[in-house]
């Protein structure tokens, strides 16, 4: 699992220790040394996690935790947040905030990945290595390979590389109807610019894959709202 994080903390030692760890594990790594240039940032490329550091000069952490999930662009961002603090009422505010979880300095480099692992199979399956299967339909995101099911013979379908992410993404997120520009964001990435037309075709294409197993009825057309990955026909 390769994510792109925001750091956002001022103590240039931790800083230090978080990108080389978080490097380490195959991360991206943008650091800001305030609430205010994190802000800067975010009007760019959205990255895939925050950590955020409670103590920030000017702008708390808090605040800027708020000014996030209070901007409909940057609000599902997930958050963990870095305190110093191990005060029980600290910890209930910042989850209350919107932070998905926090980690008490001093922390293990260990538990912070275990951390992130977890926060990010919670709010963004679709970044995990883990094996996905639907009705007879398995995606293994580790070898990039996908198989369709037919009466218990197996058989290895091929896709391209916006398609496999496509399906990833429904996969991991079955029975929810997301629009094409939904599906932009999410698939292509927030701050790529290209057509909704474009959803339809990579869908067509990814319909046109799994007829082999049949699988193709998964990938439902719901009039005026979008698709939809569905086990339930109708
Ligand atoms: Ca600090």
């Amino acid at each position: 699992m390769s994510a792109t994080i925001l750091v956002v903390e001022d103590e240039p030692g931790i800083q230090e220790v978080l990108k080389f760890n978080l490097g380490q594990h195959g991360h991206d790594v943008i650091v800001a040394g305030d609430a205010e240039e994190a802000l800067t940032l975010l009007r760019g490329a959205l990255p895939d996690l925050i950590l955020l550091d409670w103590m920030l000069p000017g702008m708390t952490g808090i605040d800027f935790a708020r000014r996030v999930r209070a901007d409909a662009r940057q609000k599902n961002i997930p958050i963990i947040m870095l305190t110093a603090r191990s005060d029980e009422r600290d910890k209930v505010q910042g989850l209350d905030t919107g932070a998905d979880d926090y980690i008490t300095k001093p922390f293990s480099p260990r538990e912070l990945m275990s951390r992130i692992k977890a926060v990010l199979r919670r709010r963004a399956p679709q970044m995990t290595e883990d094996t996905v299967e639907i009705d007879g339909l398995k995606l293994d995101p580790l070898s990039h390979r996908v198989h369709g099911k037919i009466e218990d013979k197996s058989t290895a379908l091929d896709l391209g590389p916006t398609e496999f992410r496509l399906l990833h993404f429904l996969m991991t997120h079955p029975e929810r109807v997301y629009s094409r520009s939904q599906l932009l964001d999410q698939v292509w990435g927030d701050h790529v610019f290209v057509e909704e037309r474009t959803v339809d075709v990579h869908i067509r294409r990814l319909r046109s894959a799994l007829e082999v197993t049949g699988h193709d009825r998964l990938i439902q057309t719901v009039r005026g709202s979008g698709y939809r990955l569905s086990a339930i026909q109708g």
